[in-house]
């Protein structure tokens, strides 16, 4: 169990590494037992307050961090993340990698309701800028494969060796939120994405410029408006209770998996990228 709660400023954390793998949990996620030898930071950022207190603690002998995207209490919505100090605040804690879950609705056919899909491109639908760097620092850094490689080749061995039904790639489409798209929009966006959702970017992109290793389990709740199908709240109630332990357990086999060494080129994301 979390014991406690501590006011850190962010230079003594630095120094002091206490996790290496992040965890980005949506909704439902959030489970600090998870962890050994818990407790609960809260962090300082230059951008603000992150969503929530972060939960340290070990899983198979690695420090993880959990923060839980919408608040503990599931009380922010999409569009009032503070996704800047949510990422800032992981790498100030000696974050390297960070896993997210996200709830997606398909806009596919056999993207089917309980598919876990590991996403490999996402597109950006929405008025944001999204960056740490403002300027007088200028960096472009390459989105090119916007998830890291071995992260994405991890949780695909991992769903594979549990027996869950997945896709090893999508496209992931970003609106803002926290409406819902027309049903024009959402026939449009199938012609170019698979999946639909609010958050993975820009988590993304935020860490690519923080040279942070990033990549997601999406779970699909439902299809997109596109479809046409009268959906109840039943059917997607207990495709979210089964998501919700197929993701669990795809993010335990995968944080035991991953090496901490990295031979991706996420952590030389801003080297050649400088202006
Ligand atoms: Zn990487």
């Amino acid at each position: 169990m979390a014991s406690g709660s501590r006011l850190e400023d962010d230079t003594d954390i630095v120094q002091d590494r206490v996790a290496d793998i992040g965890i980005i949990g949506g909704t439902g996620v959030y489970d600090p037992d998870l962890l050994k030898d818990s407790r609960t930071i809260e962090m300082k950022t230059p951008y603000g307050q992150p969503s929530d207190k972060i939960t340290v603690g070990m899983y198979e002998g690695k420090k993880v961090a959990i923060l839980p995207r919408h608040g503990s209490r599931h009380t922010i919505p999409p569009h009032k993340i503070n996704f800047r100090a949510n990422i800032w605040a992981l790498k100030k804690m000696g974050v390297s990698r960070v896993f997210a879950t996200a709830a997606v609705g398909s806009l596919k056919e056999d993207y089917r309701a309980g598919d876990v899909v590991i996403p490999d491109q996402f597109i950006c639908w929405d008025r944001g800028v999204h960056t740490f760097y403002d300027g007088p620092n200028v960096y472009h850094v390459s989105m090119a494969d916007p998830f890291c490689r071995d992260m994405r080749d991890t949780l695909i061995r991992a769903a594979g060796e549990l027996g869950i039904s997945f896709k090893d790639r999508g496209t992931y489409l970003r609106i803002e939120g926290p409406q819902f798209s027309t049903r024009a929009a959402s026939k449009m966006y199938r012609q170019f994405a698979d999946i639909i959702g609010m958050t993975a970017v820009p988590e993304a992109i935020l860490c690519r410029e923080q040279e942070i290793c990033f990549a997601v389990v999406a779970t699909v709740t439902d299809y997109d408006v596109w479809a046409d199908e009268p959906v109840s709240i039943e059917a997607i109630k207990s495709v979210m209770a089964q998501n919700l332990k197929n993701m669990k357990s795809i993010l335990e086999r995968a944080i035991r998996d991953i090496p901490l060494d990295r031979g991706c080129e996420c952590k030389d994301a801003l080297k050649s990228a400088g202006a």
